[in-house]
């Protein structure tokens, strides 16, 4: 079947997810440029998507999640992980857990020690601020109140939550009013990205304000195969609408392919456009354009155990969260009362230190008043109960996102090697075991029966550490397949303005740029890309630093 020239358009954009949204909102707004978004998935109208509870169907619905899974590895007890990610627009800002957590100051250093200028925290703090509208309390030096992200602070409070809050405080972990601010460290209910009582993504944020110009192109169900080449510039890319048999259409890019594809989609279409390793392309019979190994190295995720106690004296989501206790539940969100279907998966953060000696601290745990049933998460127990999971922030293992075959609709092969690295282990223990000391503290203890899982026969490190092995998983931030560095760098794939090296007329632009892993959920620093890299790509000035003294 041939290949039919649709149109030109000054941008193409490849993803309308967290960074792709921002991107389009921002290259559209002048006005003097034609831009279209290509979008893998159908447009955000499943209600689930809006209604915050909702996390638990979009967690495992293929019409708008590409359901991924990593292969599975000795250190994962031989299990594959989930690896879910956003099909529609939004991306997986429509499916996540919408909190809301930036990261702390010495992650974003760390990428501009890296060689990476213009992305030390004060450089990427004024577009933090720019994109986002935080409701209620903030200093002004750090959030922004003018952007189109509304971001919450939680308000329901719960007395299983406060009882955890104050057991962290009697172990000496302080209260942290607002973790996005002068430091993360500390315990706190959770900020997120939801508005009268619906989620707040990508695209509702940054997309539909933008929607109506009539320079922007929106088209949903348009899966991109390829970026085309000519010489060492990127000048289009080809796509099928709707079905994996239908006609392939080209578009043509008068300046710049911009893709934001995410961190597995982004290096996989890199491979199959001939940008790569060259080993791992000519195994697949992928005619090697521009030999770039870094593509699709360096994956990093967080990786969690979550332990779990059977409640006593109180109710949990549990048993609101069924039966006709739920019905009363949704009757109650519908008309705008207090309900658990407004809820977030996660309700309270906790940021602390592994040891002493670690300044930038490297933990984060959360609690949440309600747990899964054994192993499967997106269905509730059927007792009270509550979860703390425990994960380590900044992880040193490496993975791949590597392709499997010349089919664009062949899944890759995800690696992300968790536990690989010995130091990712010892800081999982000493997470593990602050997890437990949190379910026991003295103000949880009129509610803590007893703990469920592992269960009090399990006391050693290597004990600890085969339950993260058989029951761990993802909490869902892959990131670093197209990595950001210098030339210099043999690992990198995007310089400091996002371009692909050696190639004109290509940026990424996704969570696939970071060059190490931030200590937060990754949705807010994507959408901070977003911002920096639409200036980058208008060729605006960088916006003024903001120095701060914490
Ligand atoms: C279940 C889940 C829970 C999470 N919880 C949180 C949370 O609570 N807080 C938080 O901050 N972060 C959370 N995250 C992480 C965060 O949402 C992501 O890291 C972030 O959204 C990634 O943004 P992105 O722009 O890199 O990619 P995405 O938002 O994933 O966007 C990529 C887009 O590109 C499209 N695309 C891909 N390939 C193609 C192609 N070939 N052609 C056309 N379109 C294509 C995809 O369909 C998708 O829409 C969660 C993620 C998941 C999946």
């Amino acid at each position: 079947m041939g290949v039919y020239l649709a149109e030109t358009f000054d941008y193409i954009i490849v993803g309308a997810g967290s960074a792709g949204c921002v991107v389009a909102n921002r290259l559209s707004e002048n006005g003097k440029y034609s831009v279209c978004v290509l979008e893998a998935g159908p447009r955000d109208w499943n209600p689930f998507i809006h209604i915050p509870a909702g996390f638990m169907k979009t967690l495992i619905n293929p019409k708008i999640n590409w359901m991924y899974e990593t292969t599975a590895t000795d250190w994962t007890g031989n299990r594959v992980i989930a690896v879910p990610r956003g099909k529609t627009l939004g991306g997986s800002s429509s499916i996540n857990g919408h909190v809301y957590n930036r990261g702390q100051k010495m992650d974003f250093d760390t990428w501009a020690q890296r060689g990476n200028n213009g992305w030390g925290y004060a450089d990427v703090l004024p577009y933090f601020k720019r994109c986002e509208n935080k409701i209620g309390a903030g200093e002004d030096n750090y959030r922004g109140k003018t952007g189109n992200l509304i971001i919450n602070d939680l308000e329901w409070r719960d007395p299983l939550c406060d009882a955890f809050i104050r057991g962290a405080n009697s172990v000496g972990i302080p209260l942290n009013s607002d973790y996005n601010g002068a430091k993360q460290e500390g315990v706190s209910y959770v900020q997120r990205t939801t508005h009268k009582r619906r989620r707040v993504s990508a695209a509702r944020a940054f997309l539909n304000p933008a929607r109506k110009r009539s320079n922007l192109e929106i088209i949903t169900n348009a899966h991109v195969t390829k970026i085309i080449l000519e010489k060492k510039r990127a000048v289009g890319v080809i796509f099928k609408k709707g079905s994996q048999s239908s006609t392939s259409l080209e578009l043509r890019a008068n300046k710049e392919v911009i893709l934001s594809g995410g961190a597995i989609n982004s290096p996989q279409l890199l491979q199959l456009s001939g940008i790569g390793p060259a080993d791992l392309l000519k195994r697949y019979n992928v005619e090697v354009l521009h030999e770039l190994p870094g593509v699709g190295q360096n994956l990093r995720d967080h990786y969690a155990p979550r332990f779990t106690a059977r409640v006593k004296n109180i109710s949990t989501i549990n048993e609101s969260g069924r039966g006709p206790r739920l019905w009363g539940e949704i009757a109650k969100y519908l008309i705008g009362a207090k309900s658990i279907v407004n809820l977030s998966p996660t309700l309270v953060y906790c940021f602390w230190h592994s040891n002493e000696a670690v300044k930038n601290h490297d933990l984060q745990l959360t609690f949440t008043p309600a747990s899964y049933k054994e192993g499967v998460q997106s269905q509730l127990d059927d007792r009270p109960g509550f979860t703390v999971a425990a994960w380590q922030q900044r992880p040193e293992s490496l993975g791949f996102v590597n392709i499997k075959s010349n089919d664009p609709f062949e899944a890759p092969i995800i690696q992300p090697n968790y536990l690989e690295a010995e130091e990712d282990r010892k800081v999982l223990i000493s997470g593990m075991k602050l997890a437990r000391r949190l379910m026991r503290t003295e103000p949880l203890e009129p509610y803590f029966d007893f703990e469920q899982y592992p269960g009090d026969h399990i006391q050693t490190d290597d004990e600890l550490l085969q339950i993260a092995r058989e029951r761990g998983t993802t909490t869902f931030h892959v990131m670093g397949s197209c990595r950001m560095g210098p030339s210099s760098d043999p690992t990198s794939v995007v310089n400091e303005k996002l371009g692909v090296h050696g190639i004109d007329g290509l940026r990424v632009i996704d969570a696939s740029i970071m060059p190490t892993m931030l200590s937060a959920n990754l949705n807010a620093g994507a959408m901070m890309i977003g911002e920096k890299g639409a200036d980058m790509i208008l060729g605006k000035p960088a916006l003024e630093p903001i120095i701060t003294h914490e």
